[in-house]
């Protein structure tokens, strides 16, 4: 079976700690070297799967199918313990690691984004309790199965992402943005302790009264501080809601201008907060006739009062016009997270029954400031881009405005500082996602999805925009990524990387 890997080693020449050209007279040197490693592993009641092993190809298929790093090895640890026993035989024989959740990183981080990692998968560790208002989750599970289990046990919700299948390890670890986080905060802020293996194999809790720097940077920048295995959260009373969407599928570009102003402005209107229960979109996407785009206006209202949605909502539906389509939904908690996910009954959320799907995309994002919203020129020139190139184009593609901010959010009131999560001034996140066609190259494909961003952030140069980790962009170098996702955490997070992982254990192309 070491054939198999010892083959691997020969083969691969992409750079990584572990996939280097080698000459053929150290290559001996270095199979023993990788050897031992897999001794290790062994040796501590682990089962490695490396390139040649049945399960190999089927284990490492990312959920981006652009992407197809090979790791090292990859292994399913049973417990905390098989996860601290791992990362120690990384360590110990400069092999980089990661940790896998739900395996929706947009640029195949889980696997290292580069090849010759070893991969810890946490699909073992899907523990799940309740007790009172606290939750404790397993880092293996994914955000349908925690929605379906809090629900199943005493009607309990949290704010988090809408796909079933993504993650909690990654979701939470970098933010994790849901409808209601305007009422709950990020799935990160929902966080009260963590159980992590750091670079030394050691198992620690971090919390804000305990290794409180830990706590800090692994919510909100947690890919790079250790693997979390256990997630404690509070949880909130499910709430009933009112689903609304209002369609404008009868814009031109310069209607849709002024009305994605528009929706800016009534997100942020100092003379009427919106109430933090409102979730609030703009998605806008390829459509029918006339336009050919649609431009939908659309959330949730976490109150099952209409007639109080209807009166919110009437100051932007009076700039907006009329709706070409319509939808008002008063529902139950789960029945608004069956909603969001698309599912059409509760077996959506448990990710057991199903495989997920893959996509074949590149995906980046813009954070809106309220300090400086977009100015005409921006939303022209990002409409105009939709209305011509965007109608023509192969690539499938969708953007979402996701409302953060506004005075009364639990987003914005946490302060700048509260975690590593480095965007506490954003009014709006803008996610710009395309899967492309095998008729469309990845080369092609991207410079579309950029062309969008850059139709709205070369019209405003003097912004610095930021951007959300949690939608990397898998085109940015290290030095990027930290001006864009933590441009004021960059340094503090540089420390803690020092004090707990000086040798760069856990390891992808955008660590610090
Ligand atoms: C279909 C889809 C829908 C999405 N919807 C939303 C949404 O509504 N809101 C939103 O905010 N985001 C959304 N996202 C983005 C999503 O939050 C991120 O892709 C997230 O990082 C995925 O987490 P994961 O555990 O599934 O991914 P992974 O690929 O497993 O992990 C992502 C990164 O986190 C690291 N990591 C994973 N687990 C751990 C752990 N236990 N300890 C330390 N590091 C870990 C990995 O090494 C990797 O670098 C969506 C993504 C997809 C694909």
């Amino acid at each position: 079976m070491r054939a198999f890997f010892i083959s691997f080693l020969v083969l691969v020449t992409t750079s990584s700690s572990f996939a280097a050209l080698v000459p053929i007279s150290s290559l001996q040197a270095r199979a023993t070297r990788y050897d031992s490693f897999l001794d290790c592993l062994e040796h501590a009641g682990l089962f490695p799967i490396w390139e040649g092993q049945p399960a190999y190809a089927s284990d490492i298929a990312p959920f981006n199918l652009r992407f197809s790093w090979k790791p090292a090895v990859i292994l399913y640890p049973k417990d905390t313990t098989d996860v601290a026993a791992a990362v120690k035989c990384g360590a110990t024989y400069g092999v980089k690691v990661n940790a896998r959740s739900g395996g929706h990183s947009y640029a195949a981080f889980a696997l290292g984004g580069e090849n010759g990692h070893l991969t810890i998968s946490l699909d073992n560790l899907r523990h799940l309790s309740v007790n009172g208002s606290t939750a404790t989750i397993g880092a293996g599970n994914r955000l349908g199965d925690v929605a379906l289990y809090l629900w199943n046990n005493g009607k309990r919700a949290m704010a988090h992402g809408t796909c079933p299948y993504v993650g909690i390890g990654g979701h939470a670890g970098q933010g994790g943005f849901g409808i209601p986080s305007r009422a709950w905060g990020l799935l990160a802020d929902q966080v009260t302790s963590i159980q992590i293996v750091t670079a030394d194999g050691a198992i620690r809790t971090a919390s804000k009264t305990q290794n409180a720097d830990l706590f800090w940077a692994a919510t909100g920048a947690g890919a790079y501080f250790g693997i979390i295995t256990q997630f404690t959260t509070v949880t909130h009373k499910a709430v009933d809601s009112v689903a609304f969407s209002y369609t404008f599928g009868n814009y031109g570009a310069e209607d849709a201008s002024r009305g994605l102003l528009a929706w800016q402005r009534f997100a942020n209107d100092p003379k009427r907060p919106l109430d933090a229960n409102l979730g609030l979109q703009l998605h806008v996407n390829p459509g029918g006739p006339p336009s050919g785009i649609s431009f939908s206006v659309s959330g949730s209202y976490y109150s099952a009062d209409v007639a109080k949605l209807n009166a919110t909502m009437a100051p932007l539906l009076a700039e907006l016009g009329k709706p070409t389509a319509t939808t008002l939904q008063p529902q139950g908690w789960i029945t608004s997270v069956l909603y969001y996910a698309g599912a059409p009954d509760v077996s959506g959320l448990n990710t057991t029954l199903a495989p997920d799907a893959h996509d074949h995309f590149y995906a980046t994002s813009t954070f809106v400031s309220e300090r400086e919203p977009l100015g005409k020129p921006s939303t022209d020139a990002l409409m105009k881009y939709f209305y011509g190139p965007g109608v023509k184009s192969e690539v499938g593609w969708f953007i979402i405005f996701d409302l953060y901010g506004g005075q009364k959010s639990a987003i914005r009131s946490l302060g700048a500082d509260y975690n590593a999560f480095d965007a506490r001034d954003a009014l709006y996140s803008i996610q710009y996602y395309g899967s492309f066609p095998c008729t469309v190259s990845d080369a092609d494909g991207i410079k579309f999805i950029q062309g969008m961003k850059a139709a709205l952030e070369q019209n405003q140069p003097k912004t610095v925009f930021k951007e959300y980790v949690n939608y990397i962009d898998s085109t940015y170098s290290a030095a990027v990524a930290h001006k864009k996702y933590y441009p004021t955490h960059t340094e503090r997070l540089t420390a803690i990387k020092n004090k707990y992982d000086p040798e760069r254990v856990f390891h992808n192309p955008q660590d610090f």
